[in-house]
């Protein structure tokens, strides 16, 4: 990243925030040295690498769907609905418990993942069904835990009165990024019908 030619900028999300970047090459020449895997063989690299994100970085995104969900149940119990804690809404409940089971069923799909590396194999791609289904249960996870403020939810970091001093508004912005990020929701389905199950081309 050093070599001449090379410009980085950065790209700025939705949150605020300037995680990733648009990268220039312009006429940079890389040393033979530096080629990584065989020569013309660039895409078995970029989808090794994709695979791996895909796949194993989604065993920890469980715990954190694990810990949003206990943030949500903590914060469903402070937040009043009709009078009483949103807790006891039975619609509430019900969608509480529904990211509960899906979590659950990540965890398990993970638990395949893991043991596809405990023997040493290469993860496959069926991690795309842990990463779009993480993507998606998470945006439904942040979005109940706005839905649970009420008008507060349109209240920003910094604001007095923000919940949590706006960690929900955050992370619900910075999820929207999620099922792009990686691959879209739209790839990985069709990753999904045509490497796992074998459909037909789109
Ligand atoms: C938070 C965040 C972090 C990121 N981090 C990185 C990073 O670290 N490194 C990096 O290189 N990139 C990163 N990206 C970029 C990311 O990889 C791309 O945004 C993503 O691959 C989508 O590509 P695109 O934006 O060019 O959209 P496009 O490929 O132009 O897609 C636009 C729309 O068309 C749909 N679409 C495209 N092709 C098809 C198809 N064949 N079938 C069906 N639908 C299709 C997509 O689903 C999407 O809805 C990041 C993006 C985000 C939001």
């Amino acid at each position: 990243m050093q070599s001449p030619g090379f410009t980085v900028k950065p790209l700025r999300q939705m949150s605020g925030d300037a995680e990733f970047n648009e990268l220039y090459l312009d006429h940079v020449e890389v040393p033979a040295d530096n080629v990584l895997g065989r020569e013309n063989g660039g895409w078995e690299v970029a989808i090794t690498t994709l695979m791996f994100e895909r796949g194993p970085r989604t065993l920890s995104r469980q715990l954190i769907l694990r810990q949003g969900i206990a943030e949500a149940l903590e914060l469903a119990a402070a937040q009043e609905r009709n009078g009483v804690p949103a807790s006891r809404d039975p619609v509430i409940r019900q969608r509480l418990a529904q990211l509960y089971i899906d979590s659950e069923t990540l965890r398990y799909s993970n638990l395949r993942v893991l043991t596809r590396l405990l023997r040493g194999e290469q993860p496959g791609p069926e991690g795309a069904a842990s990463k779009l289904f993480f993507s998606e249960t998470w945006q439904r996870l942040l979005e109940l835990g706005l839905e649970l403020q009420g008008p507060y939810a349109a209240l920003w970091q910094g604001s007095d009165r923000a919940v949590a001093d706006g960690w929900w508004q955050f992370r619900q912005l910075r999820s929207r990024g999620d099922t792009l990020a990686g691959g879209t929701s739209e790839i990985m389905r069709n990753i999904l019908a045509e490497r796992v199950l074998g459909l037909p081309k789109d």
